[in-house]
C-alpha cells in the first residue's frame, strides 16, 4: 500500500493555522491530525487529548528519554512534541497526517521524511498578524509580545518550505492547501508504485 502523505504546517502565532487546518480537516476527514504532547497549560475551551495531550514537564521528560516523540522543541519556553506512534501507523496504513508544529520541529520532520509536504503560512501583513493575536485574546500582554516578536524572524525561514500560502482570505487559504495536496498527490514520485501495479 502506498505511504499517505505527510503534511507539515508551520507559520508564526496567529496568522491562523489552527483555524485553517480546523476548516481543512472539516471537508476532509480522511487527513489524520497528529495531536502534540506540550508543557503549557490549556486555554479555555481546550481539551485534553483533543487540541494537545497537557503535560506536566517531568512526563514530558519521560517520553523523551523513551525516544516517543518524532520531533519536539522549546517553543516560546515551553516544551512541544509529536508522539511518534500515531504518525508512523496511520502513514504506514495510506492515511494523510498533518502536523501543525514550528519551524524547528519541522525541519526535524524535513530531514526524517524529505518526502514529506511543507507548508508555510503566512498573514497579509505584519499589521494584521498583530490584530489577529490580540484579538484571539488567548495569551497574556506579555506572551503576545513573545509571539509577535519572534514572527519576522520566523518569516524569514520560508525559504525551508516548499509552499507558501497567505492567509488572506480564510477560505482562499484552505483551497490553496487543497490544490497542493492534489497536485502532491500526482507527483510522478508518489503514483510510479502504483502505476506500476496496473500497466
Ligand atoms: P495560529 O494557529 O496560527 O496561531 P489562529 O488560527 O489561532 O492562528 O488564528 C489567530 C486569530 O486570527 C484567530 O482569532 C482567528 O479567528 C483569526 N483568523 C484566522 N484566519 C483568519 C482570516 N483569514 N481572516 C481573519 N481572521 C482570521
Ligand atoms: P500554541 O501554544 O499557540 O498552540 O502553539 C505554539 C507553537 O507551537 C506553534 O508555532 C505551533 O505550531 C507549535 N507546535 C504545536 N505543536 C507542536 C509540536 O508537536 N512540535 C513542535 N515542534 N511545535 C509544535
Amino acid at each position: 500500500m502506498a505511504s499517505g502523505l505527510l503534511l507539515v504546517i508551520s507559520g508564526p502565532s496567529g496568522a491562523g493555522k489552527g483555524t485553517i487546518c480546523k476548516k481543512l480537516i472539516e471537508t476532509n476527514p480522511q487527513i489524520k491530525v497528529s495531536v502534540s504532547a506540550t508543557t503549557r497549560k490549556a486555554r479555555d475551551g481546550e481539551i485534553d487529548g483533543v487540541n494537545y495531550f497537557f503535560l506536566e514537564k517531568e512526563k514530558f521528560k519521560d517520553m523523551l528519554s523513551k525516544d516517543e516523540f518524532l520531533e519536539y522543541a522549546t517553543v516560546y519556553d515551553n516544551y512541544y512534541g509529536t508522539p511518534k506512534n500515531y504518525v508512523l501507523e496511520n502513514l504506514k496504513n495510506g492515511n494523510d497526517v498533518l502536523l501543525e508544529i514550528d519551524i524547528e520541529g519541522a525541519l526535524q520532520i524535513k530531514e526524517k521524511f524529505p518526502q514529506g509536504v511543507f507548508v508555510f503560512i503566512l498573514p497579509p501583513s505584519m499589521e494584521e498578524l498583530k490584530s489577529r493575536i490580540v484579538g484571539r485574546g488567548t495569551e497574556t500582554k506579555e506572551d503576545i509580545d513573545k509571539r509577535f516578536g519572534s514572527a519576522l524572524e520566523e518569516i524569514k525561514q520560508v525559504i525551508k518550505y516548499d509552499y507558501a500560502v497567505v492567509n488572506d482570505e480564510l477560505t482562499r487559504a484552505k483551497n490553496d492547501i487543497e490544490a497542493i495536496i492534489r497536485a502532491e498527490r500526482c507527483k510522478v514520485i508518489r503514483a510510479y508504485e502504483d502505476i506500476q501495479t496496473r500497466f
